[in-house]
């Protein structure tokens, strides 16, 4: 019996979508690069989910390339425009890891974000002055943050990347949206987009990059000429087909979805910000104003509770809230058990101390008022506990 809280690191599979994997693996499991029947087969489950995800991202079927999850997508928009024009990568302070590590790598350029979370465009534009030697190739900015949940002004930040580095193309990293916001409308004017399977229920280690034609990047495994020569690699059928399904479900149910998770996420965050002290919720503005929060949280994803308690640590709550079935996160959990805080939250300017006591509550499509419930009676009590034994 677990209370899952931790959405935001990886979902459940959709039954619908673990229907589909079986036979795929086990008896229809044809190469589709190959010529025979059983290829051929394989290769119309590749079409029909080529079709199905260029739908629910808003792009045309010859613009999606499968990838193996998230981290790849995000390494292919920033490595391969920078192999297709050389020059330099821009992103956010906050971007999740697999952006932020191979923008860091190639001698990118940090843009800050505000206390809030939210990128500053003064900076970002700053960031943005490229030259003849040096042109700005690719700028990186996240949809939605994987931590706090806070959503980036897209649109503006699109026009003064085409005003300042007309030659840049410019990224989003989708990945933590699918599920909450109109990826197809918010991100129509990226050249590149990211996502990830395992984020709205399809399987680990599948996702997609939306690279907009015309819009020239290199691939970043040369072999086979899968994906048109933009992805090289045996496809993984069963994954991609499955990906299909929970896209195609995740956007169905999307409408319903969003005001249910964002009243259950209300009720949790409002029933901790109220009874425990110290405590801030992040990329609520402003953060001292805690009387009418719900009405704060609409620049965040429907499904994140991400608070900093001041006077506990992270590690020593998460331990207490599993010995009560409570299975949670203290930033993105692949930096979760890292000794430094949050990245995001040192960008957001917290200091170390409330960094440290930071604590990720992701709410998904499978979440119910029973988990909430948990949530509610077993985190006041435990947060009172370590600051008694502090
Ligand atoms: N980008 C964001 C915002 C994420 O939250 C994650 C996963 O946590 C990734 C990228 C990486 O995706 P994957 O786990 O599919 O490699």
């Amino acid at each position: 019996m677990a209370f899952y809280l931790d959405n935001a690191a990886t979902t459940g599979i959709r039954p619908s979508a673990l229907e589909v994997m079986v036979p795929l693996l086990a008896e229809e499991f044809g190469n589709p690069s190959g010529a025979h029947r059983m290829a051929r087969a394989a290769n119309r489950v590749l079409d029909d989910a080529r079709e199905t995800m260029a739908v629910c991202l808003g792009a045309e079927p010859g613009e999606i390339i499968f990838t193996s999850g998230g981290t790849e997508a995000d390494n292919l928009a920033i490595h391969g425009s920078l192999a297709a024009q050389p020059g330099i990568a821009v992103c956010s302070a906050i971007e999740h890891h697999a952006v932020l590590e191979p923008v860091e790598h190639t001698g990118g350029r940090i843009a800050r974000v505000d206390e809030n979370g939210l990128v500053d465009l003064d900076h970002l534009a700053d960031c943005l002055a490229g030259s003849d030697d040096a042109p700005i190739s690719v700028v990186s900015i996240m949809l939605a943050n994987n931590e706090t949940g806070v959503i980036q002004p897209l649109e503006q930040i699109e026009r003064l990347v085409r005003q300042l580095a007309p030659g840049a193309l410019l990224h989003t990293d989708a990945v933590q949206a699918m599920c909450w916001l109109d990826v197809a409308e918010l991100t129509a004017r990226a050249d590149l987009v990211s996502v990830s399977a395992h984020k709205f229920g399809g399987p680990k280690g599948v996702g997609v990059m939306v690279a907009r034609s015309g819009k020239n990047i290199e691939p970043l495994f040369r072999g086979g000429g899968q994906e048109r020569g933009r992805r090289g690699g045996t496809h993984n059928v069963a994954g991609i087909a499955a990906m299909a399904v929970a896209a195609e479900e995740t956007v169905a149910e999307r409408s319903a979805q969003v005001p249910r998770v964002s009243g259950l996420r209300d009720r949790l965050a409002d029933g901790i910000v109220n009874t425990v002290d110290g405590t801030i919720e992040t990329g609520v503005s402003p953060p001292e104003s805690i009387a009418n929060n719900h009405a704060k949280r609409t620049n965040k994803t429907a499904n994140i509770c991400h608070l900093c308690f001041a006077d506990v640590e992270s590690e020593a709550l998460l331990f207490l809230l599993e010995k009560d079935d409570i299975m949670a996160s203290a930033a993105s959990s692949c930096s979760s058990g890292a000794i430094e805080p949050s990245h995001v939250l040192t960008a957001m300017g917290f200091d170390r101390q409330l960094a440290f006591g930071s604590l990720r509550l992701s709410l998904g499509y499978g979440t119910t008022e029973a988990d909430v419930e948990a949530a509610l009676t077993a985190i006041p009590p435990a947060v009172q506990r370590l600051r008694e034994r502090a």
